[in-house]
């Protein structure tokens, strides 16, 4: 005998039109989304959403965030519900699945529970994000970091994009200031499903990615200071060369990095020299180092370490050299028990699968500070993602929300 729910299976094609569907709205210039969050195309994508959800007998909840909870019921009113989401919101440039696929999969699953007529014991509540992207308002996962605490709602009431418009003003624009208080909710599970955006599943020619861990980041903005001078006339052992110092510290970013693989990345990805003048030595570098990995260890002794070694270099050529934290957050471990749970689901379901980290942030990266969390991602082409090209198939689309849904339906309990 079959245990309830091991031959589910979503509708892959349903699942694709309903993607294909929201990518009409807030159209790129070049096949992708421009979608950005709280603009009229955010708030027309979340009302077709609306819409499918309710048809599908889902109730909508609005927190003060503007973040969309749809519940399907369960049969235990004491239960709490098991919450899958992720984002409608996109980059300026953004692809169709980023964020999308995990929304419109939560929906998919619901809506194959209620075609084989399956209940479950906890409710599930399918969730759309406010702000994950954080291109139009910084910080990425706005709304996901208020509902965690990691920031207050003035806080993020209070973002300017670069009009000078603020998040409130544009949410009640939008009309989605909803009236929960952000937070409140109590999750029983949180997962989230979502394209990988690396080329690691791919390259590996594996169709689900069971992923065990978020990484930590910490940004570093450095200021060096040395001394504007003519690059013709100023002899060369008598130059305070800032852009030198700024080459060094690249090099020695990238050894670090190199120090402590696998498992750890570093980069300088912005450089703005000053004056920027053909024949003036720089007086001034301004960059940033992005480092990250999921090793809480490895990644404050990178960041100490890359912070001694660049006023050692900078200093070695009369260069100051000070550095501030512009952004960090720990790395997250996943919910153990989950993360089988999706492994399990994934082995069950026939899909070849590996056990991978996230690389970028992602809304549950937040939910876990509050609930026991996990993802499960699927391949995307070349790696491909904050680009309008970005693309995936359709059958890797529905292997990843087979696997939810099986993760889910179980965390939710099939009632017999
Ligand atoms: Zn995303």
């Amino acid at each position: 005998m079959t245990a309830p729910g091991e031959n589910l299976r979503i509708n892959g094609d349903r699942l694709w039109d309903s993607l294909m569907q929201m990518a009409r709205i807030g159209p790129g210039i070049a096949g992708g989304n421009n979608r950005q969050t709280l603009t009229d195309a955010d708030g027309e994508g979340r009302a077709l959403f609306r819409r499918w959800c309710e048809d599908a007998g889902l109730s909508m909840g609005v927190d003060r965030m503007g973040t969309m909870f749809m519940t399907r019921a369960g049969t235990d009113p004491q239960a709490l519900p098991v919450y899958v989401g992720s984002h409608l919101d996109t980059q300026p440039t953004g692809g169709k699945y980023d964020g999308v696929l995990g929304v419109l999969s939560g929906l998919e699953l619901a809506r194959t529970l209620n075609d084989l007529g399956i209940r479950t014991k906890h409710p599930i509540v399918v969730t759309n994000w406010t702000n994950e992207e954080g291109a139009r308002f910084a910080p990425a996962m706005l709304a996901s970091g208020v509902f965690a605490g990691v920031h207050t709602l003035d806080y993020a009431y209070a973002r300017k994009d670069l009009d000078g418009k603020t998040f409130g003003e544009e949410l009640e624009r939008i009309g989605w200031v909803g009236d929960e208080e952000v937070g409140a909710r109590k999750m029983h599970a949180y997962f989230e499903y979502h394209i990988e955006q690396g080329p690691i599943l791919e390259a590996a020619g594996k169709q689900i990615g069971v992923v065990t861990h978020c990484q930590g980041l910490w940004w570093l903005e450095f200021t060096l200071t040395g001394k504007e001078a003519h690059t013709g006339s100023t002899p060369m052992l008598m130059r305070v060369n800032a852009g030198l110092a700024m080459a060094r510290i690249m090099e020695m970013v990238q050894t670090v990095a190199m120090e402590n693989q696998p498992g750890a990345v570093a980069g300088v990805g912005q450089v703005k020299f000053s004056p920027n003048s053909r024949n003036v030595l720089p007086g001034t570098v301004v960059s940033t180092v992005d480092l990250r990995s999921p090793d809480q260890m490895k990644l404050d002794g990178m960041r100490a370490r890359i912070e001694a070694e660049a006023k050692q270099i900078a200093g070695a050529l009369g260069v100051d050299c000070s550095v501030e934290a512009v952004g960090h957050f720990d790395p997250v471990t996943f919910d153990p028990t989950l993360v089988e749970r999706v492994r399990k689901a994934a082995e069950g379901l026939g899909y070849t699968h590996m056990d991978i980290v996230s690389g970028a942030g992602h809304d549950a990266c937040w939910a876990a500070k509050v609930a026991p969390a996990t993802m499960v991602m699927c391949p995307c082409v070349d790696g491909l993602s904050h680009n309008e090209a970005e693309e995936i198939s359709k059958e890797w689309a529905a292997a990843g929300a087979d696997v939810l849904l099986h993760a889910v339906a179980e965390t939710a309990e099939i009632v017999p």
